[in-house]
């Protein structure tokens, strides 16, 4: 079976704001910790769907898809986690459909679009601020 290539290689292909050009740790500084849990549902998810766990390390701008006939497939994970830092809060969850679609291995041609869907809850942990320490805890 030939690979498609998911939401995150095309990505990787091209330049933004974190991919594996830029780690996690310089895109949100603020961060200490985060925790993905992605649901992903659909016709074509195979014996790799269900539940995937992601953190620090492991997450990246997209979310990939597992329908293994999906090119592109995946969503942007990126613009929920910017949106909940931007806002300070600790947590959200949503559901976003694939954006890819079904085709041959390098994309070329296009037969149907991919009907998987994903579930998503994201956690962060934001490092405390170093600021109002005049006070010394110990
Ligand atoms: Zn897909």
């Amino acid at each position: 079976m030939e690979d498609r290539k998911k939401a995150q290689d095309v990505f990787n292909d091209t330049n933004f704001i974190f991919s594996q050009k830029t780690t996690f740790e310089k895109a949100f500084p603020e961060i200490e910790n985060i925790s993905v849990t992605v649901n992903e549902k659909g016709k074509g998810p195979y014996r790799d769907s269900g539940t995937s766990h992601y953190g620090k390390t492991s997450i990246g701008e997209y979310i990939n898809c597992k329908n293994p006939k999906c090119y592109n497939g995946g969503f942007n994970i990126g613009d929920a986690i910017r949106d909940l830092v931007l806002k300070k809060e600790p947590e959200s969850e949503g559901t976003s459909y694939c954006q890819g679609y079904e085709g041959s291995p390098k994309g070329r041609k296009r037969y149907d679009d991919c009907e998987n869907y994903f579930t998503y809850k994201v956690k962060i942990e934001y490092r405390k601020e170093e600021t109002e320490s005049d006070t010394a805890e110990k």
